[in-house]
């Protein structure tokens, strides 16, 4: 018997396109021998569209566009349905609703096996915040910021704005606290795009995170198991726009990666170190990948984790694997096994 393998992609978030190429890409990786794909796209309006199983690979992105069948019940509904109902779900998500621990709760209601981190590893790792305060919390070294909400902007903006100017110094980043892909992201070099770009990023969240910019190298480590995890060789990324951003992620490709990232071995063993330190700490599953700064001095400091991160054959995650030796379907293979395990445990 095949099992059913529920691939789950789109979704309402700004990452939604992303997940659509990953998706596409996956559809490619799958044993077809042992798993028969169901397609379940979620749409910009966060309607749920379940499609017939596939028989192989996707041949397009928007074959993935699965329409609405009038005939059936829509959304979340038709998913539950229990004929075709996945026996595992590979959600293929990022961001709101799709990383930040929403859908997970909703497969452990279901009683569903699924791919990556849990509840409580998603919702700490999409809010910068909580996952810094944590980080601080098992001494990781973090650049200093400032964090604060809507409300606090539109009442007390002088006051935020004088505490920023006293515990950081230009430049600063300004990020919405969930996101990811550098969405909302700004580099503020003054006063004046210091408060512009904190307008921008609430459009995207009520809670603005500030960060001292660091001049620094950038570079990334995948983490993939359960309780015993290990470390990918690492990669190093090299924007070439101002920083590492949107456009340079998905759609110019001007960004160089070195893999593996030319570091001395005290850089590598610090930085997996550190990598264990905070996929444990936010009681991480399956996967992460750890974004990491490394100073002129060979200072490393943890930036942040993305507990699903890009996922297409290209990005940083697979590739790293790649390089140490796991194929880009092995590694989904090593995915799936992961969640049953994890489910089993949880029995
Ligand atoms: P993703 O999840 O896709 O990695 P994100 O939206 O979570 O991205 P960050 O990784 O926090 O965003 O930041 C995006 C990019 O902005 C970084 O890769 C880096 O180039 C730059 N950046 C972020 N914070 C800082 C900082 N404090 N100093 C210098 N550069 C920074
Ligand atoms: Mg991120
Ligand atoms: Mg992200
Ligand atoms: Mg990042």
């Amino acid at each position: 018997m095949k099992r059913k393998l529920g691939l789950v992609y789109g979704g309402k978030s700004a990452e939604h396109e992303v997940s659509l190429s990953t998706a596409r890409a996956v559809t490619h990786a799958i044993d077809y021998r042992k798993y028969e794909v169901i397609p379940v796209y979620i749409t910009y309006d966060g309607e749920w569209r379940k499609g017939e199983a596939l028989a192989g690979p996707a041949e397009t992105i928007e074959q993935l566009r699965l329409t609405r069948d009038e005939s059936k019940p829509d959304s979340i509904q038709d998913f539950l349905n229990n004929n075709g109902t996945p026996d595992i779900i590979l959600p293929l998500l990022h961001g709101t609703n799709g990383e930040d621990g929403t859908v997970q709760g909703f497969f452990e209601v279901m009683n569903i096996p699924y791919v990556g981190n849990g509840v409580l590893a998603s919702s700490a790792g999409m809010d910068k915040v909580v996952m810094k305060q944590l980080f601080a919390h098992v001494g990781l070294k973090q650049v200093p910021y400032v964090h604060f909400i809507r409300t606090q902007w539109q009442k007390d903006r002088q006051l935020l704005i004088d505490k920023m100017e006293q515990e950081l110094s230009f430049p600063m980043f300004v990020k919405p606290a969930n996101l990811g892909s550098s969405v909302g992201i700004s580099k503020a070099v003054d006063h004046d795009s210091l408060v512009k770009a904190v307008d921008f990023a609430l459009k995207f969240d009520r809670k603005i995170i500030v960060e001292q910019g660091i001049t620094a190298r950038e570079v990334e480590v995948s983490v993939l198991g359960n309780d015993e995890p290990s470390c990918s060789v690492l990669g190093e990324i090299k924007p070439v726009a101002a920083f590492y951003d949107y456009e340079a992620k998905y759609q110019d490709g001007s960004t160089e990666l070195l893999i593996p990232a030319p570091v001395t071995d005290g850089v590598e063993k610090t930085l997996k170190e550190m990598a264990i330190r905070a996929f444990k700490v936010l009681d991480c599953a399956g996967l992460v990948r750890a974004d990491f700064f490394v100073t002129e001095q060979n200072e490393v400091l943890i930036n942040e984790v993305n507990t699903m991160p890009g996922f297409t054959p290209t990005s940083m995650f697979p590739l790293l694997w790649q390089h140490s030796g796991l194929s880009y379907p092995e590694l989904i293979n090593r995915l799936i096994e992961l969640a049953i395990e994890r489910h089993e445990e949880k029995k």
